[in-house]
């Protein structure tokens, strides 16, 4: 059962778990009845912030206006998992402060872990030079400081990632253990 909204936050490298992740918690929460929304970084890119690049800049106005529409959901009771690299530790601040009721979720493996999933190839074309300002490679990834949960996908399997992300929220009074009747 759900009972507030909060936006939780998935952030780390390409390849690091964060969709696989997100769509595991998506449908235990729907099996809860929760309400929810999932903006996932690359669809972001292709509508709401399309056209932006990845210089710093662009991917912090990438990153404010996910978060603008986190807050919105948010304050409507809504569970919102944003999916994104996210690569900068002041926008994610920022954001943080925006909405409130946030919950940052650092989805962690090494950046060799990562590379050798390369789940869509793109480490493969940015090592070529095809890609430039990759995430790892030759642009930077600022890891959370302080982050709620921290989820080791090198280390764990996917459902103990999912259950610490599940565990956190219900600890921090955003969902009920108990199953919906
Ligand atoms: P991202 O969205 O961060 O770019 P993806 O979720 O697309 O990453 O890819 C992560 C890959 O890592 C998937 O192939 C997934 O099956 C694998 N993986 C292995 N262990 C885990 C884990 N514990 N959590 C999430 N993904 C994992």
């Amino acid at each position: 059962m759900q009972r507030r909204g909060v936006t939780v936050w998935f952030t780390g490298l390409s390849g690091a778990g964060k969709t696989t992740i997100t769509r595991a918690i998506a449908e235990e929460l729907r099996a809860k009845e929760c309400q929810l929304e999932i903006l996932d970084g690359d669809i972001v890119r292709e509508n709401l912030t399309k056209g932006l690049g990845f210089s710093k800049e662009d991917r912090d106005i990438n990153i404010r206006r996910i978060g603008f529409v986190a807050h919105l959901l948010t304050r409507n009771g809504v569970i919102v998992l944003v999916s994104a690299i996210s690569p900068y530790r002041e926008v994610r601040e920022e954001v943080r402060k925006t909405v409130g009721d946030f919950v940052e979720v650092f989805v962690n493996a090494p950046l060799g872990t990562c590379e050798e999933r390369d789940v869509k190839g793109l480490y493969k074309r940015a090592r070529a030079g095809e890609i430039k300002q990759f995430t790892g490679i030759d642009d930077p990834y600022e890891p959370p400081l302080n982050p709620e949960v921290e989820c080791r996908t090198d280390l764990e399997e996917l459902s103990e990632s999912v259950a610490k992300v599940m565990n956190k929220l219900e600890e921090l009074g955003y969902i009920s253990a108990k199953v919906a009747v």
